[in-house]
This record gives C-alpha cells, structure tokens and sequence, in this order.
C-alpha cells in the first residue's frame, strides 16, 4: 500500500447541483472573470473515483456505522439545522484517511435535503478556482474541502470572508484601476477535512463550528461494515471470516472494503465462491497482511527502525528515505496505526519502536542483534 493509497482525487456523491449555476453571484463573478466551477462537476477531477468503492458508500447517517458518540451529536446538529431552515455550521472533520470523512460530508447534505460540492485544495490553485465554486453554491450547499491543510494562502484568505460573512471578494480590473467588489453569497456549510491537524492555521479552524474527531474503528464496528458491504456486493461471508478480517482491516473501513473484495476473488478462484476463515487465512498469508492488519511495508517500517536506527529515536524525514518513501505517506497512512496499535511511539526527538514492535516481529525486547527465528 504506497504513496497516495489511502488519498483519493476529488469525488462526489450525494444529491448533485445542477450543472449550470444559478443565482446573481455566479452571473456577477463568471462576468468579473472567475471560472466556472471546477468542484465535482469537473470530470478530470472525479475521474479517479472508484465506482466500486462509491457502491459502498454509505449514503445515510443510519447506513454509516460505528463512530456512534459523533453521529449521536451530528443527527442534533442536522435536526436543529433543518427545524431552523438554517445552514448547518461549518464543519470540521479530522482523522487519517479511510475512516470515513468523504462519506461523512456525503452524509450531510443527502440528510439535510442540500446540494453537495466537493473539491479538495491541492485542486485549488487560484483564487478564482475557489471563487468558480463559491459562485455556484445554492442555499444551505454542502460544500466539502478535502486535505484542507493544502489551502493556499490567498484561497485561504478568500475562504475567510465566504465562511463569516457569506461574501465573495473579487477584484475587476489590474493595476490602478482594480477595485474589490463584495459579491453576496448563500448561507452553506463549508465541511473541510484533514488528516494533519496540527497544519491547519488556527484563524482557519477557529471559523469551524463544529469540529468532529475520527478514531479507528472498532473490531466489531468493523465487522458491521463488512457484513453491509459483503451483502451489497451479493458475498457470501462467514461470520468467522468477518472477525478475522475485521482484526486485520487496521479498524479503517476503506480497508476492510479493500481486502474484502480481494477475499472475494480468492474464494471465487481457489474456493466455491464462499469467503470462509480458510480464505481469509490464505488470502491474507497471500497478500502478506498479518493477524494486526500490518503489510510488508509496514513491517520493513518497524525494522528499519529496530535494525538501521537501534529502535530509535529517529526523524520522520530519515526513516522515509530509509523506507523509500515520501514523509507524507509515512505520517498520514503508515504512523497513525503503527502508534494506535502500540508498534510505534512518536517522542520529540523522532520514532522509536515499541515492545509490541520486537514482539511482533521476533526480536528479544530491545536487542535488533537478538532476532529470534521468525
Ligand atoms: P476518508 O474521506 O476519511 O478518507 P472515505 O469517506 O472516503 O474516507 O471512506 C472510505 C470508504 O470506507 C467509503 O467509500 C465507505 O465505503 C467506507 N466507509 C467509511 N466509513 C464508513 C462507515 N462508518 N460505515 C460504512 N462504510 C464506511
């Protein structure tokens, strides 16, 4: 599982706006110069999802499962939103990728009746990317910015003054003659989500009224999830199978889904097409995920840790190279587990392999030259 496997492009689901936008805003902006959306109406841009992973796409609160502390508080939040004829509140959702986030977002506007947008800021690169999209949003839109710690400055500023004020600042004209025009826009609820928190500016999260935590999932919430997809996708699973996938899904659905589909294809090849605790068994030695949901590359992580590093401390920056991988898919799809699951610890001065790390991969506590046959 490398680079960009748990990051997806820009995708859409949920009730979609029309393609034309309506409204003055849009008129005045698109006649001021702003482009026409480029959110999720831009096929370039959805091209990349994957059909089968949106049949699995949860597209109710009742058909998302698990996270049941922040889908309790969120069904308020929607019902005092919709009682009030209001937008909901911005909404902020954070978490590592597969959990949920996208789906969430999805969620939000099919509960609230609401058009849905959804870009992500990398596929932001001038202000008038964002303004193409702000001048097509309809009343109480759903509007879901993925990786929102991308933001460049100046969208960023933009974003501001659309969030507080319902308000586009666009400027017409160069040079001297330019002047800002303040363009009115709908009430919306702009949802951002992000998988580095710590890289959201603080002015950014502080216009978020509502912000919402991600946690892996648990075993069994992850048995839920798999249960639903194997009977969306006509497979016939067993209850032991679920439990042993679930345990090595590393409590992320997207995940589960994954490795669910390949077990189909074991079963379908090797098996009568029902996917039974042998097929798991086999398909995972196959796929060489082991009972803690740890691939390869996260084995080779943990090593190079023990073996190059002494166990550690050491930089996120060095164990990428060491790994031959970029810090980004180090920090946002491999660590989080890795340190959830207790393998890895995060300390100031860099990574350090954990007890469980030796355990797990042979070596006598705390000695690398003292690897135990594995
Ligand atoms: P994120 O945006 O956090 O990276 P996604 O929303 O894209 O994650 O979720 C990945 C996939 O996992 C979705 O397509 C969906 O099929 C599945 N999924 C995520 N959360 C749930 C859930 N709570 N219940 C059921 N399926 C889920």
């Amino acid at each position: 599982m490398k680079g960009g496997e748990g990051r997806k492009t820009p995708i859409q689901s949920g009730n979609l706006p029309p393609a034309e936008a309506d409204g003055k805003a849009h008129t005045a902006a698109v006649e001021a110069g702003a482009e026409p959306s480029r959110g999720i109406l831009d096929p370039g841009l959805r091209g990349a999802e994957d059909e089968k992973e949106s049949a699995l796409r949860p597209k109710r609160l009742s058909e998302f499962l698990g996270q049941d502390r922040l889908k309790e508080n969120l069904s308020i939040f929607i019902r005092a939103a919709r009682e009030r004829g209001e937008a909901l509140d911005h909404v902020f959702l954070l978490g590592p990728p597969g959990l949920g986030k996208t789906t969430l977002a999805g969620i939000l506007s099919w509960e609230l009746g609401v058009d849905f947008k959804v870009t992500s800021a990398p596929a932001l690169e001038k202000p008038k990317d964002l303004a193409g999209i702000l001048t097509t949003v309809t009343e109480r839109t759903v509007f879901f910015i993925d990786e929102i710690h991308r933001l460049k400055p100046a969208i960023e500023e933009m974003l501001y003054i659309a969030m507080e004020d319902f308000e586009l600042d666009w400027i017409i004209g160069q040079g001297p003659a330019a002047r800002t025009v303040r363009i009115p826009l709908p009430p919306f609820t702009l949802v951002g989500a992000t998988t580095k928190a710590g890289m959201v500016s603080s002015p950014l999260v502080s216009r978020f009224g509502i912000s919402l935590r991600f946690g892996f999932y648990e075993v069994r919430e992850i048995i839920l999830i798999l249960n639903r997809s194997a009977t969306i996708l006509g497979m016939d699973l067993s209850p032991g199978a679920a439990s042993l996938l679930a345990a090595s899904s590393r409590g992320t659905p997207r995940v589960a889904n994954r490795l669910l589909r390949r077990m189909r294809d074991f079963a379908q090849v090797f098996g009568k097409g029902r996917v039974t605790e042998a097929v798991v068994k086999e398909g995972l030695e196959r796929l060489e995920v082991d009972r803690y949901g740890l691939e390869r590359h996260d084995r080779d992580i943990l090593r190079s840790v023990i073996e190059k590093y002494g166990g550690g401390p050491v930089g996120a920056e060095t164990l990428a190279i060491s790994v031959g991988e970029s810090v980004e898919t180090l920090e946002d799809y491999c660590e989080p587990y890795l340190i959830q699951a207790g393998f890895l610890q995060r300390t100031p001065r860099g990574r350090m392999a954990a007890p469980l790390a030796y355990e797990h991969l042979g070596y006598r506590t705390g000695n690398a030259d003292e690897r135990l046959l594995f």
